[in-house]
Order: structure tokens, then sequence, then C-alpha cells
């Protein structure tokens, strides 16, 4: 019998994939075994709302790794498969087929599920929702039979989803609950500007909607009907409300379990053989001296390093910040940093919003707290530098085009 540790590890998308990988990486020679749910093997999310939806980017592309990676790495991926329980006692987890696999260290990547949208009608033919790869090829399917497509939620999904339906020739219409779209992320100056540009792309906007129900004819959507009593026709309705991290088997296990399965910087749980990386993990952040939660590509393509290396007893500890991006019709942009807009005191723009080609700076006492580049490239990692320094930036420095980015921190 062999007496190499086996390591297991929840979760088949990208943070699952990224840990396999790092794990070899580092020299692991023991058992992994990576098991998902879903039946395709681990695939980015990015092109599911963006490349690959709008017809341009291959199918075989969004995959993380040939499929042959898997067998020449030694790593068991076991798709279709769901674990029902983890026994930390034991050092088990349970699958839904029965079986069992025993593990030394554990790495929890179960990600997060759409949040449901809690009206009548939402279970009729045509309500979709964006997660995985076979709904992004469900939306792009309706997008050819359908004139009218409504959108629930204005976040980064509804509207690269509309976006991906306008230059599809389909009506849109965004249904947000706030004042603007983004509006929470990015607040009123900034979210205007994402606001602006689907207007000028023909999207039908509503914001403050509060929808009460998906109107339907023969189980089938036909429409959203507001609070107001406004009704919106549309053969397919979009839901992009959020989504909810996939706590259940660490709760079940007893794990410290809030927004999230708790972790600290090394990415490990209260059990010191259980670990968290991706959208699921609330992890402890040494900058920013506080446990966050991103639901974004570029934590759960780089977290699964840590993850590993502290699986294999290393120091190691996730300092990136957060960082972000989107495409939307001829805009592009990255974010990096964290910054929630309420406890901003300053929002600086280089640039020209109205031409959307600028960069924002986030601020509180001076302090740069988060940045944006729109439509100007090759700057993010001196946004990152700003952001990390945590000192204190002259406002018109920052505001001037004229001052280079790179030398601020000299002043
Ligand atoms: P999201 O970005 O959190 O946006 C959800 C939006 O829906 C928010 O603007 C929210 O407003 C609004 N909303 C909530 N309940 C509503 C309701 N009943 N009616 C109308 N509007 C409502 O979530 P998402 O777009 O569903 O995306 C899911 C996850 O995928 C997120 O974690 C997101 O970060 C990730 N994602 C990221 C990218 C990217 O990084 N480019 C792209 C796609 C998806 P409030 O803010 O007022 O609640």
């Amino acid at each position: 019998m062999s007496t190499e540790p086996t390591f297991v590890i929840v979760g088949a998308g990208l943070a699952g994939a990224k840990a396999a990988e790092a794990l070899r990486e580092r020299g692991f020679t023991g058992r992994v075994v990576l098991i998902g749910e879903e039946s395709e093997r681990p695939y980015e999310r990015p092109p599911l709302s963006k490349g690959y939806l709008q017809g341009g980017q291959e199918r075989e592309k969004v995959f993380v790794h040939p499929g042959d990676w898997y067998d020449g790495h030694q790593v068991e991926l076991r798709l279709g498969t769901r674990v029902t329980e983890l026994d930390r006692d034991r050092k088990t987890v349970a699958l839904a087929d029965g079986g069992t696999i025993a593990y030394d260290k554990l790495l929890l990547a179960t990600g997060a599920t759409p949040r449901p949208l809690p009206v009548p009608g939402a279970d009729l033919d045509g309500v979709l929702y964006l997660r995985r790869l076979g709904d992004s090829e469900a939306i792009r399917g309706r997008f050819r039979q359908a004139r009218r497509v409504a959108f629930v939620g204005g976040g980064w999904i509804g509207l690269e989803v509309a976006a991906a339906a306008r230059l599809a020739g389909v009506e849109a219409t965004v249904l947000e609950a706030d004042e603007l779209p983004l509006q929470r992320v990015l607040g009123p100056k900034i979210a205007g500007v994402f606001a602006d540009l689907h207007r000028e792309h023909g999207v039908d906007l509503r914001l403050g909607a509060k929808i009460t129900e998906i109107t339907g004819d023969a189980g089938k959507a036909t429409g959203v009907r507001l609070a107001d009593g406004t009704r919106i026709d549309a053969d397919a309705v979009v839901v992009g409300i959020g989504a909810a991290p996939d706590t259940s088997l660490a709760a079940g296990a007893g794990l410290d379990v809030g927004n999230g399965v708790l972790v600290d910087a090394s990415l490990r749980t209260n059990d010191p053989d259980v670990y968290a990386a991706g959208d699921v993990a609330n992890a402890f952040h040494p900058l920013l001296h506080r446990h966050i939660r991103v639901e974004h590509w570029a934590n759960a393509l780089n977290q699964p390093a840590v993850a590993a290396a502290s699986m294999l007893g290393e120091d190691a500890v996730y300092d990136r910040l957060p960082y972000f991006y989107t495409d939307q019709y001829d805009l592009g942009m990255e974010y990096s940093g964290y910054a929630e807009p309420e406890s901003c005191d300053d929002v600086v723009v280089r640039g020209d919003l109205a031409a959307r080609q600028f960069i924002a700076f986030w601020l509180a006492g001076g302090r740069v707290l988060a940045g944006m580049n729109v439509n100007i490239w090759d700057v993010n990692k001196d946004i990152q530098r700003l952001v990390r320094s945590g000192r204190t930036i002259d406002p018109a420095a920052l505001a001037d085009p004229d001052a280079p980015l790179d030398r601020l921190l000299d002043a």
C-alpha cells in the first residue's frame, strides 16, 4: 500500500485546476484527486460572458488545461461527481455515488452559485442564469432566436451579457435595482460611465427597478413586470443578481464560515488540514488588514499557488491586490485594489470620462485604495504600486496626465 499522502481538491473550476498544477509544480508526488460536479473539465469563466459568448473564441480555448494534461500529471480528475459530505474526524469526503475518499490535506474550491430571483415565474423556460459553460451556450443560442432580451441586474454579468446581446443585434433592457449599474462597486461618478456606454449602444437601461414577476405564456417567459406596473416584453430573461459562496460542505463539517469559508492569509481554515481558495474563500488580506472574498478570475488564478504551498507546509501568504477587468463594446478596463465607494472621500480622474479614456483613483485620507484604467494600457502595475505603498499622494499629480505614474512615489 502506498504511503504517499493524498491531497483532495473539491471543485474542478479554475481554482481547483490551478491548485492541482501548483502541487505538481512544487514537486508533490503524492496522490492528487480533483473532484468536480460538472461533466466538463476545468475551464475559465471570463470568456463565458465575453469572447466565447460573442462567438469569437473557440470552445477549446476556454479550458484551463488540455484534456490529456490531467493523466500526464497523475491528477485523478473525477468529473460528474458531487461531494456530499466532509468528515473531518475521519478525514474523508463522501461522494454522491456512495464512494468515499480519504485525504491528508483538503482544498475547498467549491466556488459560488448564482442567486436565484425570488419572484413568481422565475422557473419559466427562457429564464437564464450564467455560471457554467452550458449556460453561456444556452444564452448564445437564445440570442440567435430572440428579438428582445431583458436582463435582471446591471452588475458584471448583466452588462457584459447585454453588450454581447447588442453585438448580436438583439434588443436589450437592463433592469437594475440601484440608481446606477455597478454603483456599489464603482460609486456614482464612474458607474455613470457604464450607464452612458450602454445607453449609447442602444440598451434600454431602467434604474431603481423592482421586479415583481416574470410573466409567461404556455410555460415560456414573455417578459418582466415591475412594481410600478410597467411590463417589459422579452423573449428571454437573463438573471445576474449576484452569487453566493458554496459553503455547505464547510458549514456541515463545522468549519468557520461567514460570507464564504474563513481562511487566514495562508488560505488555511480553522482545521490545519483544510484550505480554501477562489470565490468561496473569505481570506485575511495582510495589506488590507481584513478578510475579503473576491469573486473574480484573478483570485481563482493566483490563490491556488499559495494554497498549494501551504498544504505542503511551506510558509506562504496571499497578499495580491484584488484585480479584475471587463470588456464591453469598445471599452476595456482593469481595476486593482479594494475600495468601498462609501468609505472613500475622493475620486480623482486623470483623462477624459466622456471619451472613456481615463484612469480613476479612489482615495481615503489621501491614500490610493484602488485604481481603474479605462482604454489606457500598461499602467495597472503602476496603479498597484501606488495602492501597495499606502502613501499619501498629491491628488493634483494623480490627475495630471503629464505626471508619469511611475514617478509619483518619488515625490
Ligand atoms: P454582481 O456583479 O454582484 O451584480 C449584481 C447586480 O444586480 C448588482 O448591481 C445588484 O444591485 C443587482 N441586483 C441585485 N438584486 C437585484 C434585483 N432583484 N433586481 C435587479 N437588480 C438586482 O453579480 P453578477 O453580475 O450576477 O455576477 C456574478 C459574479 O460573477 C460576481 O461575483 C461577479 O464579480 C462575477 N463576474 C465578474 C466579471 C468580471 O470580473 N468582469 C464578469 C462576470 C461575472 P446591488 O448592488 O444594489 O445589490
